[in-house]
């Protein structure tokens, strides 16, 4: 728990009215006045204020910095003003798959504490230098599991998410809805969601998959690094050409729920397959672009330009193979064999084995992320990217973009877009104005579908007509 923290945080709420006044409409919740969003309670947030409030120009003026410098801290100044009244919503990160598999012990939600500096890059004090007002958890399970154990290890994982988040009130707030999250921002809370990565947990059952709902799964990546009995991936062999027709009622029942189609993780064919299908906008929750990267994982440019007419928005990943062309050949061979492994012990192994082979990959760098944001702006729009870094508990240096180290990084990020001439606007955009835009579509369309078409009995058996294993 970190009950100074948020009593610290009190504090500055009670005469935070004028910070607040820049709140765009998007992440004001609709039904609550007087308390607004104030994001971070630590002291730097303090002296940004002092800073904004004092008059910035004139302490320039007299301050004898050189002009790199001043240009520097003025980069960095106006991204942190804009994530103060627009927080970043990241849609990927493993911190729950950390916890069962590097905790001490694993799986113990209690033992693993986020409230103070933790080992991996991952805590809240980082959460909140980094300017994060949601958060979607990953509740990853690997691909390479049969169908009950899949399940099991998938409902494990969404109770060690609903635990963890539970443990921390004073920070973190479950959401499962477009108003939750804008509700637990002006809370001050870091607004928690769940995001399925890996349809294979469904065990080919829309009751299961109504369930994860339920529970309050609000997104599900088709595939993980297998192809499933209905949808092939990315990084596998092809064996349905994109979706089976289960594969398209699965898609369809997700847009009735109002769970966020992701198909990060999926083949080409099977994110056309997916464009065509869906009625609500798709969310690759950690691509990046494939122009640039030739990178399986990432999002070729014939798929890019469909986004507007679907209104789905690409969130860039911080993975240094998908967005370093160098990085990515170093993991040419590495890649294929790492999704193979079956426990994160087993992925430590065949990485430090290959770095002995190999030698260290060449880093990747915060200007390739920029990069990639940029390409998907240039070939998609400025409507159809955002962030979804993607942090997973990487240890050795070369898994990790070189200025985006940890959560608590994304003002650098944005701090780079600031010097490359981006509008205030437009960092709005990607910082999660667009998330908003794609998942509040997904719930009017929800909506409008749960009137007219009752929930889908159908089976794989019945739509695909061959025996599944
Ligand atoms: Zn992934």
């Amino acid at each position: 728990m970190s009950g100074s923290e948020s009593k610290e945080r009190r504090g500055i709420l009670e005469d935070g009215d004028a910070v607040s006044r820049g709140i765009p409409a998007h992440y004001q919740p609709r039904a609550q006045g007087g308390v607004q969003f104030l994001h971070s309670v630590s002291k730097h947030m303090m002296s940004l204020r002092l800073i904004r409030w004092s008059g910035g120009p004139v302490f320039g003026l007299v301050l004898a910095v050189s002009s790199a410098a001043q240009t520097e801290d003025a980069a960095l100044r106006r991204a942190k003003a804009i994530l103060r009244t627009t927080p970043i919503i990241d849609t990927h990160n493993d911190l729950p798959w950390i916890i069962r598999e590097k905790g001490t012990p694993p799986r113990d939600v209690e033992a693993y504490d986020i409230s103070k500096r933790a080992r991996f890059d991952t805590d809240i004090p980082r959460l909140r230098e980094g300017m994060v007002g949601a958060q979607f958890w990953s509740v990853y399970v690997p691909s390479g599991l049969g169908p009950l154990d899949a399940m099991r290890t998938q409902l494990e994982q969404i109770d060690i998410a609903r635990r963890l988040i539970a443990k921390y009130p004073n920070d973190l707030g479950f959401a499962a809805s477009v108003a939750d999250i804008r509700r637990q921002i002006a809370r001050g809370r870091i607004a928690s969601l769940l995001g399925i990565e890996g349809g294979h947990t469904i065990a080919n059952s829309l009751g299961a998959l109504r369930a994860y709902y339920d529970l309050g799964v609000r997104y599900m990546t088709l595939t993980h690094f297998h192809t499933n009995d209905w949808a092939d991936a990315a990084t596998d062999s092809v064996r349905h050409n994109g979706l089976t027709r289960f594969g398209g009622e699965v898609v369809r029942e997700m847009n009735r729920l109002g769970m966020l189609v992701d198909i990060s993780h999926v083949s080409p064919a099977t994110m056309s397959d997916v464009l065509a299908t869906v009625e609500a906008p798709v969310l690759f929750s950690h691509s990046s672009a494939r122009a640039l990267t030739d990178h399986a994982r990432n999002v070729p440019d014939s798929i890019l330009r469909r986004l507007p007419q679907n209104g789905g928005v690409v969130m860039v990943a911080f993975i240094p193979p998908f967005v370093s062309e160098p990085a990515r050949q170093w993991s040419e061979e590495l890649f294929p064999r790492l999704t193979q492994a079956a426990s994160d012990s087993q992925w430590q192994r065949l990485t430090r084995e290959y770095v002995a082979e190999k030698g260290p990959s060449p880093r990747a760098t915060i200007k390739d992320v920029a990069d990639h944001i940029e390409h998907i702006r240039k070939v998609a729009g400025v409507n159809h990217v955002g962030i979804g870094a993607d942090f997973y508990g990487a240890e050795a240096e070369h898994d990790l973009v070189q200025g985006l180290e940890d959560v608590s990084r994304y003002p650098a990020l944005f701090a780079e877009l600031v010097r490359r001439g981006w509008t205030d606007a437009d960092l709005r955009k990607i910082a999660g104005e667009n998330l908003l835009r794609v998942f509040r579509q997904a719930e009017v369309t929800a909506e409008r579908l749960r009137r007219t078409r009752p929930s889908s009995n159908a089976t794989i058996e019945e739509l695909d007509r061959r025996p599944v294993p």
